[in-house]
């Protein structure tokens, strides 16, 4: 859209955080005319788009009577958010310096000065430390059942999760779709989930609770083959499964912050009940960030939008806002959708050039017709982190303006390339040369360490 930019280099308001609460925040904000810079997170907190991105459908978020994937959910709140004007700034913040006015914020790449912050950083995913976590990381342990249950290696086998709340509830009905039978280790002897997920959950003849049972150590060769775990009444006990899935809870995402900004006793940001201001003037938190009890991505929207309101009404009681001037009132249409409703490509489709084509018979085809390198994505719609790398990849192949080529394998529908390429998780990315190998990733990375890898074979 068009605006007038902002003539110095002091924004009027950074929201740090791309999930529900920071692109409401967002979204309030950019409608108010403030451009705010949002810090979409990268690596320490959470992939962007925040912890929707981890799940499937969203069922309770309101306008969505169907339901609605939440790394869509999230495109969609992206797309809202950058259509009325926000500035999209992908890293993570690493410090905040609350003494200076303006504020400023530390990046890898660089400082931002802000005249007002909203922290919306979420919480992250607790791991265990059980014996041989890493070694078995990616291969058969995994933090996201939703991201990687429909990996070829857990197809038909038994699977565990460990925890007892409404995640390891979810995660174990939602795995009963991939594996032959889902372990629910639990700590105790009760669920603390609600009580229509253990209903759920003990209904599905497809899921053993086991009580009192803690996991003490992962074995196998290359892939998880059991776990071992201590039960307090039957002593220890091997249990065997190929997938191990982690629903632990969550850790606020605060240790940037360096208590400079008040926390309650769980790490939690402090507000005043129902308010988004934090210690410091300025300074406004939303979302999961400061909320251990209600945790949902429409209480985060909620919180998200008071918190810009209120960064609103700061700014102007201190006369600090410059108000963009837009040229129309109303910016252009987003002609978004799902990037995972792309046609997979076909004989008639195949074009021995194209940029970015989908599906194992345009992969067939390059593979052996190419003499260019080709970068492979192996995602799945569900799989929020790919919903992040897509867009990314696509921009490293623009920019090599035809020298490499991308494809896209949905490994749900592309169950046996996936086993053949040896796939145990996604997103996945496999880059080629010549019929050969030449790197391999897992998860979302940084462009620049595609392209350093392409530049070297090309
Ligand atoms: C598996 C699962 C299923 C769920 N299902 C539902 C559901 O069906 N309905 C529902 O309402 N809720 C659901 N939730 C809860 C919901 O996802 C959260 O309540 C909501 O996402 C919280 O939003 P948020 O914006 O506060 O934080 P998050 O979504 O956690 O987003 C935090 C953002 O901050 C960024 N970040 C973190 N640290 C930094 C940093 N240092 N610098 C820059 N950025 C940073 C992260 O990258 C991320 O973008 C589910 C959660 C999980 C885990």
């Amino acid at each position: 859209m068009e605006t007038k930019v902002k003539e110095d280099n002091v924004e009027n308001l950074v929201i740090i955080g791309s999930g529900p609460a920071g692109y409401t925040a967002a979204i309030y904000a950019a409608r108010a005319n403030l451009q705010p810079l949002l810090v979409t997170g990268f690596n320490s907190g959470g992939i962007p788009g925040g912890q929707l991105m981890t799940t499937t459908f969203v069922e309770n978020y309101p306008g969505f009577p169907d339901g609605v994937l939440g790394p869509e959910l999230m495109d969609l709140m992206k797309a809202q958010a950058e259509r009325w004007g926000t500035n999209l700034y992908e890293s993570d913040v690493i410090s905040i310096d609350t003494s200076k006015s303006p504020f400023e914020l530390k990046t890898l790449e660089g400082s931002i000065k802000s005249n007002s912050i909203i922290i919306a950083t979420g919480a992250s995913a607790n791991r265990l430390g059980v014996i041989n976590e890493d070694k078995f990381w990616s291969k058969g342990i995994s933090a996201c059942a939703i991201c990687d249950g429909a990996t070829p290696q857990f197809r038909n086998e038994e699977l565990a999760v460990i925890g007892g709340g409404d995640s390891a509830c979810e995660e174990a009905a939602y795995l009963t779709k991939y594996g032959s039978k889902v372990h629910l280790l639990v700590r105790s002897e009760k669920l603390r989930a609600s009580a229509a997920m253990i209903d759920r959950v003990k209904a599905n003849s497809k899921i053993e609770i086991h009580w009192n049972t803690k996991v003490e150590k992962a074995n196998g060769t290359d892939w998880l083959e059991n776990v071992e775990t201590i039960n307090s009444h039957k002593g220890n006990v091997e249990i065997k499964v190929k997938g191990l899935f982690y629903a632990i809870g969550h850790t606020p995402n605060t240790k940037f912050l360096n208590n400079k900004i008040e926390l309650d006793k769980k790490g939690y940001i402090a507000c005043n009940s129902g308010r988004p201001e934090t210690s410091i003037e300025g300074i406004f938190a939303a979302g999961d960030v400061v909320d251990s009890e209600w945790r949902q991505g429409v209480t985060a929207a909620g919180t998200g939008c008071m918190a810009a309101l209120a960064a609103e009404r700061w700014l102007a009681e201190k006369n600090l806002s410059k108000i963009i001037v837009r040229e129309t009132s109303e910016p252009e249409k987003t002609l978004s959708s799902s990037s995972f409703n792309e046609e997979v490509t076909n004989e008639d489709t195949f074009n021995l050039n194209s940029e970015w084509q989908k599906g194992s018979y345009a992969l067939r085809k390059l593979y052996h017709e190419s003499n260019k390198p080709i970068l492979v994505i192996f995602s799945s719609p569900s799989c929020g982190p790919c919903h992040v790398l897509k867009p990314q990849l696509k921009r490293v192949i623009k920019e090599f303006d035809g020298a490499v080529q991308g494809i896209e394998i949905d490994i749900d529908k592309d169950q046996e390339i996936a086993k053949q390429a040896g796939i145990n998780g996604t997103p996945t990315i496999q880059l080629f040369k010549d019929k050969l190998l030449k790197k391999q990733w897992q998860g979302v990375k940084q462009r620049s360490e595609f392209k350093e890898a392409i530049q070297n074979i090309i």
